[in-house]
């Protein structure tokens, strides 16, 4: 059989799972200065029509290799079957979870998302899960009424790359939101029901401004609690603004120790009820056994940092990774 329907180039570590859906292309603000990921590619609105005949051909590919399973005795090994063939999101023999790519795509019209999600749920009525990730600008943008109909269509949860709290590395950063902006959004998809993760970037700072980076960081966060708080590393990537800044001297990277010290006073000032999520991105990889609820487990996480600190005494390695090296 032969279907074909469009992939996103992203997706976040924990939708290692779900069927990906590309509605939009590319990013709508595509100036951050760490990032590579949609250089000189447009914002692209996909047609309603068009992402609708991709998931159709999706299900036509689900369809198949169900019956080809049931056919050849492995009816009740769908998964193993559809992993086999890379299908990763028919791991459990039914799709329960989907990620709408690419990296805002709440940009589009309301109305014509909520139809997409809509549909996703008419056609996969086993799911329960649909996220994407979402602008903090775009957030605030959106009116309560707009955030509410994309809820009550299905969409559960929203990805936000906070990165930052500190309001001068948001300006540095180039994130394209303040401190207040990064709140407000965070708050409103809260409001309208979402659940709400935040991505934050520990050594976006340097070596120079990490105590500001952390201490801004837990003060967002803080106002905000959403329902989870990720790390991921920042690479710095050759051909970014950022690069070129490290390249004239103007960015020191952090030592190891150093942090782990940002990511500790980080710990220390957050009150949330927030679980703290370090492990689910492979890059993060000198900060294994830091997660839990800072609410419960703060004694415990700052333990695993000290550690880890003390482990990293003996490093000389840098932080972060300058892939170009
Ligand atoms: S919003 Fe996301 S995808 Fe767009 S430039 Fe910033 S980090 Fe990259």
């Amino acid at each position: 059989m032969n279907v074909c329907y469009e992939q996103p180039p992203y997706r976040p570590p924990t939708e290692a799972y779900s069927l990906l859906v590309r509605v939009t292309r590319n990013c709508s603000w595509n100036r951050c200065e760490f990032c590579s990921m949609y250089k000189d590619a447009k914002l692209e609105l996909r047609p309603v029509a068009e992402v609708k005949e991709d998931i159709r051909a999706m299900k036509m590919e689900a369809d198949a290799i169900k019956e080809w399973a049931w056919k050849n005795g492995y009816g009740d090994r769908v998964g193993t079957v559809a992993r086999a063939n890379g299908l990763h999101w028919l791991n459990d023999g039914v799709v329960k979870h989907v990620f709408i790519a690419d990296s805002n795509s709440i940009i589009m019209k309301t109305e014509d998302l909520a139809e997409i999600v809509r549909f996703l749920y008419e056609t996969f009525p086993t799911l329960e899960r649909v996220t994407s990730y979402a602008r903090a600008k775009t957030l605030v943008k959106k009116t309560p009424e707009e955030l509410k109909m994309l809820r009550e269509a299905g969409l559960t949860r929203l990805h936000v790359g906070l990165e930052t709290g500190d309001e001068e590395l948001l300006k540095i950063i180039q994130k394209g939101a303040t401190p207040d902006e990064m709140i407000l959004g965070g708050r409103k998809a809260l409001q309208a029901g979402f659940e709400l993760s935040e991505y934050i970037m520990p050594g976006l700072g340097g070596q120079e401004k990490w105590e500001q980076h952390a201490r801004g960081t837990a003060r967002v966060l803080n106002e905000i609690n959403p329902h989870f708080i990720r790390l991921r590393t920042l690479f710095v990537v050759p051909g970014t603004p950022l690069a070129e800044r490290y390249e004239r001297g103007e960015f020191s990277r952090q030592t190891i120790e150093g942090l782990l010290k940002e990511v500790r006073l980080l710990i220390e000032e957050l009150s949330v009820s927030s679980d703290f999520v370090v492990s689910d991105h492979i890059a993060n990889r000198y900060m294994w056994g830091i997660d839990g609820k800072p609410s419960l487990d703060k004694e415990r996480m700052l333990k695993a940092v000290d550690d880890l600190i003390a482990a990293a005494k003996e490093s000389d390695e840098r932080y972060p990774v300058y892939s170009g090296l």
